[in-house]
């Protein structure tokens, strides 16, 4: 999934499956202050307080929602990404969905109605089907198949628009990442997102890359280590399973944040090769890295993939390449979602029947071989800003 930031201290741990200890959300709700009246938003005032004034019509925003194997998470953005209001919860083991439809009811709910949602972002496991808006995250079959655009639709009254956490990343990069400060355009990058799962996003010349099913940027999938681990994919060595939150905890039997030194290298290993096969395969001297892992491991990740990469990456044309942590507390997990909306509200959606056509004439100038691909786009710190 798509977990993101480092872990809060509202968390408890728990024993799992295996016996491996996850750490686990206690849900938390978050109401942005009013610094104007000192008060909660969204509480109503005292009874002798002066007489209220008529309600001020919202500014248009985002609903997001991220749904990952440990934590569903809402929360109500702004048009410049500023996230006023979330909500999480633990995932529970089962029932997944009438808890999600009470999560986003708390949300909706507790708006003050500054900003109103017009559109709703979710980020999920993939890989996703854009014609039923469902999704198969390898390795959670109760996930399978359920129908969560059309529930979140009835839900909410909104259009649905869905992304994997890569992909959201890569939006939300262009969005209120250092790509944006680029000429719109022009930037070429790829995310790589170490949450629950390992996902990623690839963007040419500012548009993001769909592929034949909308489901480019599985590089959780790519082999890194041959003959290593065997992966619910029916490989061995894949990059999510040395690399996701999920494969890790697994593989120490610890909480994220214990993970010993040498497997926090290990991690930054792994992910090397990861992007230097990523860069290699497209054409990018950039990579992005979002989740929860790079920003718990910090610096002993980053030096072991700088030292791997320096082997790896030896390709004249890549010489530059740079592989970076996603701005901290400008794109969290809930702002990478509210890009999968905004990005509605920036281009009319194009379904898959008319995709080919309409950027094989756009892309295939830019990107000789990405015929029938056509190009549309989480995560480090929340940013919760009182306004
Ligand atoms: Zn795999």
């Amino acid at each position: 999934m798509s977990d993101p930031g480092p872990r809060d201290p509202g968390q408890r741990e728990t024993t799992g499956p295996r016996g491996v200890r996850r750490s686990v959300p206690v849900t938390e709700r978050v109401v942005v202050l009013d610094p104007a009246s000192g008060r909660r938003a969204g509480q109503t005032a005292d009874a002798e307080a002066e007489p209220t004034p008529p309600p001020r019509p919202g500014v248009p925003g985002y609903l997001a929602i991220d749904l990952g194997a440990s934590r569903l998470a809402a929360g109500i953005v702004d048009q410049d990404g500023e996230v006023v209001l979330r909500d999480r919860v633990a995932t529970p083991a089962r029932n997944v969905w009438p808890v999600l439809t009470q999560l986003v009811g708390r949300v909706l709910a507790a708006n003050p109605g500054d900003v109103e949602p017009q559109i709703v972002g979710v980020t999920c496991p993939g890989p996703i089907d854009r014609g039923t808006g469902s999704m198969k995250p390898i390795g959670m079959p109760m996930w399978h198949g359920f129908p969560i655009r059309r529930e979140l639709v009835e839900i909410t009254g909104l259009d649905v628009e869905m992304e994997t956490p890569g992909r959201a990343l890569a939006l939300a990069e262009m969005w209120r990442g250092d790509a944006a400060e680029q000429p719109a355009g022009s930037t070429c990058f790829a995310t790589m997102v170490l949450g629950d799962d390992a996902d990623g996003g690839f963007v040419v010349h500012g548009r993001l890359v769909n592929g034949l099913t909308g489901n480019l940027g599985q590089f959780g999938h790519l082999v890194v280590e041959p003959e290593g681990m065997p992966c619910a994919c029916g490989a061995a060595g894949c990059l999510t399973m040395y690399a996701s939150a999920r494969g890790i905890e697994a593989s120490t039997n610890r909480e994220l944040r214990r993970t010993p030194v040498a497997i926090v290298e290990r991690t930054g290993i792994m992910v090397a090769r990861a992007c230097a096969s990523v860069a290699a395969m497209l054409d990018v001297t950039e990579i992005v890295l979002g989740g929860v892992v790079p920003s718990v491991f910090g610096d002993p990740f980053f030096e072991a993939l700088d030292r791997e990469l320096d082997q790896r990456s030896g390709l004249g044309h890549l010489e530059r390449m740079r592989v970076r942590g996603v701005s901290p507390g400008r794109i969290g997990p809930l702002v990478a979602a509210a890009a999968v909306a905004r990005q509605r509200h920036l281009s009319e959606p194009i379904d898959a029947a008319d995709a080919t056509d309409d950027a094989t004439a756009d892309a295939t100038d830019d990107v000789p071989g990405a015929e029938g691909e056509d190009d549309r786009s989480g995560p480090g710190v929340e940013a919760i800003t009182a306004r």
